[in-house]
Order: structure tokens, then sequence, then C-alpha cells
């Protein structure tokens, strides 16, 4: 059996189930369509996913769109794409703007009771009058206004009476309140902005921290699981859901059960936990937005992306990533986390699933004298060193092969193990060769070599347990398919690339090498994997069949990781 996983918010959990506060739990993840999601939204959606199925509950996705000027439908559809990529299923699909009326309707019931107001203060004025941390903000000159007044101009608001900025719906709360975000904040502002869910049909849109509140309420939420940065407006969070009290006035709720979607309003408590940083990553989608609009990378889906987009295009697979998130586990403490863990997490997955296979990137050719130039012969080979399942393939071999350039040195540094002038290595699963001659072009230039293959030393011979101290990779040159191998690195050469108090910006901390395009071989059988095909290039790294611009006739494939760390610092 799977061990329980246990961590703060679980322990909550746990104990309200236990304790009966709910039937069932009920999380939601609400993401902003206003880009791609990334790296550190995997932990937003692991926690609301991943407990929701743990503990036999339901999860929604909520579209939080309440900030029309931002969001775009090329996002929304990108969100539910990488949902479905991770493998998650949402329960209802949902918009904060499918709830745009009960909002309105809430914020009337407010005003009713004396709760809101109309404020004409322009931003700025209500800027300077809300005080600092240590002085009191002062009342606005419209606060007392009567509740026929109120409804009035609000009504007037939201009939698209006024210009954008002219007036706000403010909460009446405490200016004085050592919470900043307690004093009379804004519920509502006037836009006159089309919305990619309800077009022209609203002049006024409702603020983050109401709308929000209200949603997790119409939905049924228990467990409201956000980021840190939510903290010091929980206050808020739960004015907004005592004050519009949906269980008092399911009235409120009509809209909805005429428009025939399911409520079931309720109390949630809102629940924070950190965020996921990692370094030589930025991570905030305005930063990834300006990334790609000043064309420093190639999209969105570029592979050094953080976004998941770009990490699955980059070879990552959803259960390396999930596996990451779990194991870091949930705490109150932010921290950023090193991108070693996530590359040793990726290369621990693509060990135990992807199948091997030989591809020479950086090509020489070698010549097998002692076998005839027609020589043709298939070799066979295990797919994965250590799961038999995974079976076996037929390997093309002739007297002709690529291997690469780096396994041949006319002059070996010390402790070199692979192949010199006069010098015998093993050629993987095909026996012993010797290098007899080096042929160099004009500019001397290495161009081939060429020299004899033991005839006793074919795998199972007995001639193949001579000790030899190396073994390399090969592929056939008759039958190997030209491809372009797409090498990433890391984005960033600085560990922060968000510090700029030195006065630098993300931008000049670029790594100048984190992309770079090397034309080779595959053994035919890998050009011919479909789109998104990880493999294991031996002696190579991990690499996936790039999602886009992969076919058979061209491959093109993107590495994922290298075996082994090789960052230098
Ligand atoms: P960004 O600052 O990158 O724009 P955001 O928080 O504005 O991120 P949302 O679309 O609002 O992005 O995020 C949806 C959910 O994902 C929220 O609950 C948010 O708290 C969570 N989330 C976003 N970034 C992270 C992160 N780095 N680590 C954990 N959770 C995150
Ligand atoms: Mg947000
Ligand atoms: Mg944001």
């Amino acid at each position: 059996a799977p061990t329980e996983r246990t961590d703060f918010i679980r322990n909550i959990v746990r104990d309200d189930l236990a304790e009966g506060r709910h039937a069932a739990v009920k999380t939601r993840f609400p993401p902003e369509p206003n880009g791609y999601l990334h790296l550190g939204h995997v932990r937003a959606i692991h926690t609301n996913f991943g407990i929701a199925e743990e503990f036999a509950g339901s999860c929604n996705l909520r579209y939080d769109d309440t900030n029309p000027a931002k969001e775009d439908p090329e996002y929304v559809q990108a969100i539910q794409d990488d949902l479905t990529w991770l493998g998650y299923h949402w329960h209802d699909l949902r918009h904060a703007s499918d709830y745009f009326d009960v909002l309105y309707l809430g914020a009337e019931q407010l005003i009713r009771d004396g709760k809101a107001f109309v404020c004409d203060l322009s931003a700025e004025e209500v800027r300077a009058s809300r005080g600092t941390l240590t002085e009191p903000g002062s009342n606005s000159p419209y606060r007392e206004r009567g509740v026929e007044e109120n409804l009035d101009l609000f009504r007037r608001m939201r009939a698209g009476e006024f210009p954008d900025g002219s007036r706000t719906l403010r909460a009446k709360i405490d200016m004085a309140s050592p919470n900043m975000n307690l004093r009379d904040p804004a519920l509502y502002r006037i836009k006159h902005v089309e919305h990619q869910n309800t077009g022209n049909a609203w002049p006024i849109y409702p603020m983050y921290d109401y709308a929000h509140a209200i949603s997790d309420a119409i939905e049924g939420i228990t467990h409201s699981l956000c980021t840190l940065e939510f903290e010091d407006h929980r206050p808020l969070y739960d004015w907004a859901v005592d004050n519009v009290a949906l269980t008092r006035h399911p009235d409120l709720l009509k809209p909805l059960t005429d428009r025939g979607l399911p409520n079931e309003a309720g109390k949630p408590r809102q629940i924070e936990f950190s965020r996921l940083n990692l370094d030589y990553t930025v991570m905030s989608k305005r930063k990834l937005m300006a990334l790609v609009q000043e064309g420093l990378v190639s999209g969105w889906d570029d592979p050094r992306m953080p976004t998941l987009q770009g990490i699955r295009r980059r070879g990552y697979t959803a259960d390396a990533l999930k596996l990451f998130i779990a194991r870091l586990g949930l705490s109150k403490q932010n921290s950023t986390i090193d991108y070693t863990v996530l590359e040793n997490t990726l290369r621990e997955d693509l060990d135990a699933r992807t199948q091997r296979r030989m591809a020479v990137l950086d090509p020489l050719k070698l010549v097998i004298t002692n076998l005839p130039d027609d020589h043709r012969e298939t070799l066979s080979f295990h797919n994965h060193p250590k799961d038999e399942t995974m079976g076996e393939r037929r390997v093309a071999f002739s007297n002709t092969l690529w291997i690469d350039r780096e396994d041949f040195a006319e002059v070996p540094p010390k402790g070199w193990k692979r192949l010199v002038p006069g010098g015998e290595v093993r050629l993987r699963g095909a026996g012993i060769f010797r290098c007899d001659d080096v042929v160099k072009n004009d500019t001397g230039e290495i161009v081939e070599l060429r020299g004899c293959l033991d005839p006793e030393s074919r795998p199972g011979m007995e001639g193949a347990n001579r000790k030899i101290k190396g073994t390399i990779h090969w592929v056939d040159a008759a039958t190997a398919v030209p491809t372009e191998f797409r090498l990433y690195d890391r984005l960033f050469t600085a560990a922060n690339p968000d510090d700029d108090s030195d006065g630098k910006s993300y931008r000049d901390h670029l790594n100048p090498d984190s992309q770079r395009t090397v034309r080779g071989h595959v053994e035919a059988d890998a050009a011919h994997a479909a789109a998104e095909t990880r493999f294991q290039f031996e002696r190579v790294g991990y690499f996936v069949a790039d999602r886009r611009d992969h076919a058979a006739s061209q491959p093109v494939f993107n590495r994922a990781v290298t075996l082994r760390d090789t960052w230098m610092q």
C-alpha cells in the first residue's frame, strides 16, 4: 500500500474529515488565464488535485478571470492541456466570471447591510488616504453615504454610466486596521473592457479578493489552498465570506440555480503554503511573458522555459514533476530549490522508463577493414539493461560506422580509456576493434579511422572476455538517419536571476550557451519513433523526439538532461 502522506495541510484535512466538519473535501485550482502554467503552479496543482484524490474528494478547475485586460482564450486552452498532460481531472470547470451576477448581488447585499459604499475618490486619492504601516488611514468623505444613494450609484456603475476609474465600490471595514488589506479595500472597479468569457456584458469587475472568496463559497470549497502572499488577505477573505453569507442568503444564488449550475454554498477555509522557487530560473508569468515578447526565447514552449509547455517539450515527464513536488512536500517557509534536484528526479524517472538507443552527435567515420563493403548484419540489443520486459531490438551493422569524435584521441590525456591509434576499444555489442590507420584530409583534420574487428570477440564468444578498458557506442553508417540534436542547458547563469540589487536585470543573466544545435546520426529505429518518445542515447544523455519538429525523415531530438550533473559554476 502507498504510504500515507503527511504535511500540515493534509493533517488539517484529515482532522476536519475525522471530526465530521465536511462530508467530503473540496478544493479548486484557480489560475488566472493571463499566461502559461509554470513549474511553480505544479505545486499548487499537485496540492489541490492531489489532496482531493487522496481523500476521495473533488477538485474544480476555476479560472480566476477578474482582470479582463490581461486574459486571453489562448491561455484558457493551454491551462487545460497542461492539466490533462499532468494527468489530473477536474470535477467542474468554472470561471469566476460565471459568478459575476452572484458577486454583483452579493455587493448589493453588502450595501444594504451598510458594509460597502461607493467612493468617488480617484485611485491616487485612495492611495494617499490609506495611511502607512505605522499611521492609520483616513476615512473617505463618501464613507457615510446612505444606502439608497449607494445602491443608486452602484447600479449606475453597473449600467455603464461612469468612466473608468471614476468610482469604486469599497468595503466599509476599518481605516485604522493594522492590516492594510482591511482599510476599506475596493470590491469593484469600473473598467469598460471586453472580457474573454462575458464579452461586453459588464463595465464593472470585482476585485480579486472579493471574487475569490465568494467563488470559493459558491462552489462549496472546503479548503482553499493558496500561496503565502495571500496570508495577509485571509482576514478580508473571511470578511467577504462571512458578510455576504451565502448560507444565510440563498436567494443570492438564484442566477446560478436559474442557469442550472449546481452549487453547494459553504464556508471555505483558506490555508497558505510556500511558493516553489527554483534557482537559475525565473518563474513569474510577467517575466516569462517578457522573455517571449522580447524574442529572448522562441516562445512559451521553448524547451528552456519553466512553463509546463516548455518543460514538456524539453522531455520532462509528468511523473518526474509530480515526484519532484511530492518529495519537496509542503511548508510555510519560502525557500529556493536546487535546479539539480529537479534534474536528478528526471534522471531517475527516465533511467527507469526509457529504452536505450545509440546516437552519434559528432560523427567520425570508422571503417572495419576485415569486413567486406557489402557486409550487412543485424545485432540484437536489450532495450534496457535492468528491465527485461522492455525487450530487444535489432540494430543494423556493417563495415562502416559512425562513432563520436570525442571517443578518439590521437594524443590521449592521462587515464584515457577510449580509442587511440594502435589501441583497442569495445564497440558496444559488436566486438573489439583495433585502430590501425588514422586518415586525415589536406588540412590535417581526422576524417576516418580504419582497423580490424577481432572476429573472436563478439558478445558471447570466449574472446570477448579479454580485458579492454573502454566501450564506445556507434551507429551503422549505411542505415543511420541524419539527425538534428538540440542541446539545452539552463537559461540563466546566475543562481538568482531575479536579484536586481546590483542594478542588473534577469535579462543580463541569460546563459549564452543555453542552446546549441548539432548534426549527427541516430539508429534507424529511433528516427521512426513518434514525437515525444524519450530515449536514453547510450553514453550521451536523455533525449526526446521534439513535439513539433520531429519527423522520421528528419529527426529532431531535444536533450532533456545529461546523464550526470555537468553544470559548472
Ligand atoms: P505569477 O506570479 O507567476 O503570475 P500567480 O500566482 O499570479 O503567478 P495564478 O495563475 O494566480 O498565478 O496561480 C494559480 C495558483 O497557483 C495560485 O493558487 C497560486 O498561488 C499558485 N502558484 C503560482 N505560482 C506558484 C509557485 N511558484 N509556487 C506554488 N504555487 C504557485
Ligand atoms: Mg494570482
Ligand atoms: Mg500573477
